[in-house]
């Protein structure tokens, strides 16, 4: 099943709970632009996209994905829990994503740049800090988006720092950028744990992926006390069921370029996410719980840090089984937020503490937890739904205002 037909799928039972009307699931199905192109780097061609899901509330943000899988599929559905994130953080945007379909560990750092300058060549025209803003994603990165601001500047003939967030400190990015999105989730899952009434020395913990959200939430955690017993990454996985050294297994991915390099007791990924744990973190991609597999996790708690990672059908299964899922739209928004930050100082000059910003993190993400835990509890639904019922509600408000509903 395409993923955008899963959302259908969600966003069809949630319109029922929320009594939307055909016309409101329609534009809450719809999509502003779809732009794709070619980019040519010498004798090779990558397929690129650009796509903006809604606009209502204020322009679309969201990140660049350079990826062998990217499709329209995929980016659609991106650019829509984009949407949704941004609307549940209370954030001024819409949401948008764009990806190249490139393998970009079998390039050169030139053919990166080049491929990166020719993304802006080709979608200038169509981002912009009023219009639509960019930021990293899965194999991006800030010095990616500093090449990407500089081509950008260079065709406008001006500054513009806006149009671009996770940028380098040197390019007017913010400090906070790079771990923020595992912050916004170490946020949350504190929050949550706190409402369930666990302390971080009784959890074992799991997790699928081991680049920026996975590697910067191993360490937080590792440093909260929780016994990590397990990790991941594309190659495969390391198993400890006395705990990892996470300093370690960081040095060995780092030095060696992948986590199964270290130690001898090796995982699948299926294996992973399969095992007996009791937090189950994905922070790797989309679809990876499925109904194929949802009657085999143990976990007792899911936090989603990759977008999509767990499908409609395996919701309702988890559900079932009383396994509570901390959805993607809301644990992962740390970096958005984080990114609305670096917009702000970018736009008007001011430029702020780190210790303001923490602060400013931390209060929008707790509030967005606790507007979707109380709803979930009212409600009797689960986190997911919650959430998204409190997002979709607040971009139809923006589309009522407009006129356009
Ligand atoms: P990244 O490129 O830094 O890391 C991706 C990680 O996933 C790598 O460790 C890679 O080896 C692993 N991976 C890839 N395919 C895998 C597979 N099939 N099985 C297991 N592991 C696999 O990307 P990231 O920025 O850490 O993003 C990870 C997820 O988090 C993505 O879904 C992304 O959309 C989401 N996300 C990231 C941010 C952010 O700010 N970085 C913000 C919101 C959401």
């Amino acid at each position: 099943m395409k993923t955008f037909d899963i959302i259908k799928k969600r966003i069809n039972r949630v319109s029922k709970l929320m009594n939307l009307s055909d016309r409101e699931v329609d534009v809450i199905l719809s999509y502003k632009r779809i732009k794709h192109a070619k980019l040519n780097i010498g004798e090779k061609s990558y397929e690129a996209m650009r796509i903006l899901h809604n606009d209502a509330i204020g322009p679309g943000k969201g990140g660049i994905r350079y990826h062998p899988d990217v499709c329209e599929d995929e980016v659609k559905s991106l650019a829509f829990w984009m949407s949704l994130k941004n609307s549940l953080a209370g954030l001024p945007y819409g949401g948008a994503k764009g990806g190249i379909k490139v393998n970009p560990k079998k390039l050169n750092k030139k053919e990166l740049e080049k491929l990166s300058r020719a993304f802006i060549r080709e979608f200038h025209n169509v981002l912009g800090q009023d219009i639509d803003i960019p930021a990293p994603d899965v194999y991006t990165n800030s010095e990616i988006m500093g090449w990407m601001l500089d081509e950008y500047e260079k065709i406008k003939g001006k500054h513009e720092p806006g149009m671009i967030t996770g940028k380098p400190l040197s390019l007017q990015g913010c400090k906070l950028r790079a771990t923020a999105t595992a912050s916004g989730a170490f946020i949350v899952l504190k929050e949550f744990l706190t409402k369930i009434g666990k302390n971080p020395s009784e959890l074992c913990v799991s997790i699928q992926g081991f680049g920026n959200a996975g590697k910067n939430i191993a360490t937080m955690l590792y440093k909260d006390g929780f016994k990590i017993i397990a990790v991941a990454d594309s190659k495969g996985g390391v198993i400890d069921k006395d705990g990892l050294d996470i300093t370690e297994v960081i040095k060995t991915k780092d030095e060696k370029g992948s986590v199964t390099e270290y130690g001898d007791k090796k995982i699948t990924n299926k294996e992973l996410l399969e095992m007996e744990t009791d937090l189950l973190i994905l922070a790797a991609l989309e679809n990876q719980i499925t109904e194929k597999n949802a009657d085999k996790i143990k976990a007792k708690y899911i936090l989603e840090i990759a977008n999509g990672p767990v499908t409609e059908e395996a919701d309702e299964i988890l559900y079932k089984r009383n396994i509570s899922v901390i959805p993607d739209i809301l644990a992962n928004a740390g970096g958005v937020v984080v990114s609305y930050f670096e917009w702000a100082q970018n736009r008007t000059g001011n430029m702020f503490e780190d210790d303001y910003l923490e602060k400013r993190l931390k209060d929008i993400m707790t509030s967005s937890f606790q507007k979707v835990y109380d709803m979930h509890k009212k409600k009797k639904i689960d986190m997911r739904t919650a959430a998204y019922i409190i997002a979709i509600k607040r971009i139809l408000d923006a589309e009522k205002a407009r006129g356009r509903l």
